[in-house]
C-alpha cells in the first residue's frame, strides 16, 4: 500500500507490460521494428499506448491531432481507438520515419483514417486554423521538438473542443525536471511547459506518471 505513486522497478514494469497491456500484433511488430533504431527510445512504452487508447475512447475522439509522428506507434494507437469515421492529422518533419508508420498504418487498415502532413507542425497548424478548424479536435498529442511545446499547446487549445483533451508526452523528461543541476533547454521547457499548464485556469489537467511522463490538459 502507498499513499504515493510508487516507483515502478525493473520486474513490475516487465509485470506491467506482459501481464496487463492488450497490445495488438501490429503494434507488438511495430515495436519489435523501431527497437533496431538507435533512436528507439523515441517511441512512446506500451503501456502508455494502452492508456492512451482508453483516454480516445473516454473521449470519444472522431478528429484527432498528433504533433510527432516517428514510426507511428501513438498515432495507430489513436487511430485503432477511433471509429470507421476517424480522423487523425498526423504532423512530422520526417520522410524516412514516417515512412515505416505508413507501412503500418496500412498493415492496421487505418491509413485512410490518417492524414499525415510532412511540415513543421507550426505551419500545419496555423494552416488548420486558418481553415476555420478551430474547436473541431476532440483529442491532442504533442509529442515533438519540447521548445515548442508552448506554442503547439496554444494552438491546440485553439483547435480542440471545450471538453476535448490535449495530452503531452516526456513531461517528466526522465527525471530531469526534478533535478535542479539539470538546466539544459529542453528540461528548462519541459519545466516551464509544465508550470504554464498547471496555472492556466482554461483546463483541468493531471500529470500522469506514466512511460516518461503524459500531462493531460482537458479543455473547460
Ligand atoms: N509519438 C511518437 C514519437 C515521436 S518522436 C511515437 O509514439 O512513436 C518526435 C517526433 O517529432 C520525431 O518523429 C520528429 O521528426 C518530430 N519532430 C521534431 N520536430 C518537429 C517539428 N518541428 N514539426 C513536426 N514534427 C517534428
Ligand atoms: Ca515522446
Amino acid at each position: 500500500m502507498s499513499n504515493r505513486t510508487i516507483e515502478v522497478t525493473e520486474a513490475l514494469w516487465e509485470y506491467l507490460v506482459r501481464e496487463t497491456v492488450r497490445e495488438p500484433g501490429v503494434l507488438a511488430r511495430l515495436r519489435q521494428e523501431t527497437h533496431e533504431l538507435p533512436t528507439a527510445q523515441m517511441q512512446i512504452a506500451p503501456e502508455q499506448g494502452a492508456f492512451m487508447t482508453l483516454l480516445v475512447e473516454l473521449v470519444g475522439a472522431r478528429r484527432a491531432l498528433e504533433i510527432g509522428v516517428y514510426t507511428g506507434y501513438s498515432s495507430l494507437c489513436v487511430a485503432l481507438a477511433m471509429p470507421a469515421d476517424g480522423r487523425l492529422v498526423a504532423c512530422d518533419i520526417s520522410e524516412a520515419w514516417t515512412q515505416v508508420a505508413r507501412r503500418y498504418w496500412v498493415e492496421a487498415g487505418v491509413s485512410d483514417k490518417i492524414d499525415l502532413r510532412l511540415a513543421p507542425a507550426l505551419t500545419t497548424l496555423d494552416q488548420l486554423i486558418g481553415e476555420g478548424a478551430t474547436g473541431t479536435f476532440d483529442f491532442a498529442f504533442i509529442d515533438a521538438d519540447k521548445g515548442n511545446y508552448l506554442a503547439y499547446y496554444e494552438r491546440c487549445m485553439t483547435l480542440v473542443r471545450s471538453g476535448g483533451l490535449i495530452a503531452a508526452d516526456n513531461a517528466l523528461w526522465n527525471g530531469s525536471v526534478a533535478d535542479p543541476a539539470k538546466n539544459d533547454d529542453n528540461t528548462v521547457a519541459i519545466r516551464g511547459f509544465n508550470a504554464r499548464v498547471r496555472s492556466d485556469p482554461r483546463v483541468t489537467m493531471s500529470l500522469v506518471p506514466i512511460g516518461d511522463g503524459l500531462l493531460l490538459a482537458r479543455k473547460r
